[in-house]
């Protein structure tokens, strides 16, 4: 596992409050196919931390209390969690949209042969990492032969209908750099994806996110190896834009770690901060079953914060600009 960081300084980071909640970002644990370097997770095939049933019936009750359109499912690969056919199967029938952050190899190991057209028979939007589109960057990042296995899964999702046009099975890709450098341009690096992969492979997306990599677990324990903490979080610092701060997930987005505690991003929960200003120590999902609604409530913010304000900005959606 990755090595939790020293604490951040509160910093002069500006206060953010939340809008209307819409969007719950659920971590299912902390297993995972893949052991990638820049992994803000810490996942990996030794991990065994993964949400309970009990915890997940707490994740649909507090849906149906609030207005929440989205199930974001994370993790780990959230498909190694045996109950994540239900889970997809329950928001379904409750008309919410689902969401599955898929590390593509999942869909190709033994024992995950039918996950593909489960995902395709639900209608599952599926946001895969494919951080470059050359084999050696993608090898180098995830492992020997992960780049292979991706293309393999995405030919399988295109012939299932995904990222077809006319088509509403959704397939986005995300992008993370390979070093200490900020992403570049979403809508330039799209086009460069789509021309290679449709030229060389036949393949087809709907959407390229690229997304800032947070110096927080594995990513922060490189750069620390490397002396390049501070200079990286500089780097951060000195491309804040204050236009990205309206667009930030936290706002609309709550996120659930794998034993039901909140907090106001996947970032955060990665950190152990605390949900908001207000909830100095840790909040459960079932306590917030009795309260009411977040809209408001500080958002918990540290100099990590500057992550997702550097130039055109990060969420898990991609770039804010
Ligand atoms: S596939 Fe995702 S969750 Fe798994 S190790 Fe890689 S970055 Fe982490
Ligand atoms: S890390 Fe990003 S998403 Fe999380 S609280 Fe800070 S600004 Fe919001």
């Amino acid at each position: 596992m990755g090595k939790v960081l020293p604490q951040f300084e509160r910093s002069h980071f500006p206060a953010i409050n939340r809008t209307a909640l819409e969007i719950l970002q659920v971590n299912l644990g902390y297993l995972c196919n893949l052991s990638c370097r820049h992994c803000h997770v810490g996942a990996g095939p030794k991990r065994t931390e993964l949400m309970t049933k009990d915890v997940i019936d707490l994740v649909f009750a507090y849906i149906q209390k609030e207005t929440i359109h989205t199930l974001d499912l994370t993790g780990g690969a959230p498909e190694m969690n045996p109950h994540f056919k239900y889970v997809v199967q329950q928001a379904r029938a409750m008309n919410i949209k689902v969401i599955d952050r898929c590390n593509l190899v999942i869909l190709e190991e033994p024992g995950y042969i039918d996950m593909a057209q489960f995902l395709a028979e639900n209608k599952v939007v599926i946001t895969a990492s494919l951080p470059c589109y050359l084999e050696d960057n993608v090898d180098k990042q995830r492992g020997k032969g992960v780049f292979n296995a991706s293309l393999s899964a995405l030919k399988q999702l295109n012939e299932l209908g995904y990222g077809q046009v006319g088509n509403d099975l959704e397939l986005n890709l995300v992008f993370n750099p390979q070093g200490t450098n900020l992403p570049p341009e979403q809508s330039v690096l799209e086009a460069d994806y789509k021309q290679y992969l449709k030229a060389h492979y036949g393949i087809v997306f709907n959407k390229l996110f690229a997304m800032t990599n947070l110096p927080i677990q594995r990513f922060a324990s490189m750069l620390q190896r490397k002396g390049l903490f501070n200079d990286y979080l500089q780097l951060l610092k000195d491309n804040y834009r204050a236009e990205n701060l309206a667009g930030l997930m936290c706002r609309n987005t709550l996120s659930v770690d794998w034993q039901g505690y909140v907090y106001d991003c996947d970032f955060n929960q990665m950190l152990q901060l605390p949900l908001g200003a207000n909830y100095p120590k840790k909040t459960h999902l079932r306590d917030l079953l009795t309260t009411i609604s977040l809209v408001d409530e500080a958002i918990a913010v540290r100099e990590h914060c500057y992550g997702c304000t550097a130039g055109q900005g990060s969420s898990c959606g991609g770039a804010l600009g």
